[in-house]
């Protein structure tokens, strides 16, 4: 049994971020057993672990990360997508063939994930097999509970970075069969999105998903561009939505609809119905992709929202200034789209934490029977004016960094 004791903040649901000054968080085997601001006598005699008056909040999920696109981080912000994936992550991705390169990368990758408070996170890697199976052994290792793709392109790609359909289907079959029983890192279908991919392999992906229950994870109308050129390649779909539908995709949990910028009717309600997610990425949507989502009114339609550094095209992995983006985003939003409603801090934190944290069991928040995955949080409060624990909180995500992030804990260890 262990007893941590300090200030604590987690959502227990999408408007409410409970906050207690002062109190204790009681873990059993890595289980919370319950948040108290006043340590019940039962447990007195055993020995307090004391944060003072630093923060314990609950670590971060990333729904939407390119974990190949790490070494691109940060640069090449200054051209629009089409440009910035053929010059740059395209020929970047094609690296990871060679095993010490992505031996090194992915390595540090899951190691600087952790560093920013991430222990959940769904992640693309690239097409290639022996690099994708190294981040899923990585990942399971440390105990990151993740899903994980080997990506999936089979037409209008480089050359260099692109399989035959019976090849990429037989490939991801292998990936699936390997890492299907792993603990923590899970395999996940990864079709890059529509327009890289064919019918035939969509279809075939469907199959597998069936055969091995496996979810799936995509862009979605990321962008105007892809919207049209999916209904282009699929000329029978209505939606980018309806494309996965036909193939059989919305079938197996989870489903992960990364960007959903420019959802219609029909790609809300099949969202919706399915059970998936969208992943908002704000600085990615800014940086490159153009276009914010519309989270506050998605939100009202009952829809799983979630949040997503997706590195290379955000260009920082710590997900807290992503809640802090997404926020200021949705302002941005409502100003130039006046029925588009702004999203509260409170929503935002939900949604990197309890609100995402499903698909992996219980985590991303401290009720009873959660994993106690936490960070410890300080060095915030200034001598101007004290500030209660939530808006500590919300300054760390505006302006903290990881040299704010004190302590690590997953399921109750010290990392
Ligand atoms: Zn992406």
């Amino acid at each position: 049994m262990e007893i941590y004791h300090g200030n604590i903040v987690y959502s227990e649901s999408v408007k409410s971020l409970k906050e207690i000054k002062s109190g204790y968080i009681i873990v059993d085997n890595g289980v919370i057993q319950g948040v108290y601001d006043k340590l019940p006598d039962e447990f007195s005699k055993y020995k307090v672990i004391d944060f003072g008056n630093n923060i314990i909040i609950p670590a971060f999920n990333d729904l939407h990360v390119h974990a190949p696109q790490y070494p691109q981080r940060g640069i090449a912000m200054d051209v629009l997508l089409y440009d910035w994936l053929n010059q740059y992550t395209f020929p970047l991705e094609a690296k990871y063939k060679d095993e010490a390169f992505y031996k090194s990368v992915y390595s540090a990758f899951v190691n600087d994930l952790i560093k920013h408070g991430t222990m959940h996170a769904v992640v693309f890697a690239t097409i290639h097999s022996p690099a994708s199976d190294y981040l899923v052994s990585e990942l399971e290792a440390k105990g990151i509970k993740a899903y994980v793709g080997k990506v999936n392109m089979d037409k209008d790609s480089p050359d260099y970075l692109v399989e035959t359909t019976d090849a990429s289907v037989k490939n991801t079959e292998e990936f699936i069969k390997k890492h299907i029983n792993n603990k923590y890192a899970k395999p996940i279908l990864t079709p890059r999105f529509a327009p890289t991919c064919s019918y035939e392999i969509l279809k075939k992906l469907g199959e597998l998903a069936d055969k091995y229950d496996v979810g799936c994870q995509t862009h979605i109308v990321e962008s105007l561009w892809e919207k049209e050129e999916a209904k282009k390649c699929f000329t029978g779909c209505r939606c980018d939505m309806q494309i996965y539908q036909e193939a059989g995709l919305l079938k197996h949990k989870p489903f992960i609809a990364a960007h959903f910028i420019y959802p219609s009717k029909e790609d809300i309600e099949l969202l919706n119905k399915c059970g998936g997610y969208a992943v908002t990425c704000p600085d990615a949507t800014t940086n490159v992709i153009a276009g914010i989502m519309p989270a506050g009114n998605l939100i009202d339609t009952g829809i799983n929202l979630a949040i997503g550094s997706d590195i290379a095209a955000g260009s920082y992995l710590g997900i807290y200034r992503q809640v802090a983006s997404a926020v200021r985003l949705s302002k941005i939003k409502s100003l130039y789209e006046q029925d588009n409603r702004t999203i509260s801090f409170e929503e935002a934190f939900y949604m990197a934490t309890l609100g995402s944290g499903e698909i992996f069991g219980k985590v991303g928040s401290f009720k009873k029977g959660y994993d106690f995955d936490a960070l410890v949080i300080g060095d915030l409060q200034d001598p101007f004016m004290e500030l209660p624990p939530k808006q500590l909180v919300e300054r760390f995500c505006y302006s903290g960094d990881v040299t704010s992030i004190k302590a690590r804990f997953l399921r109750g260890k010290s990392i």
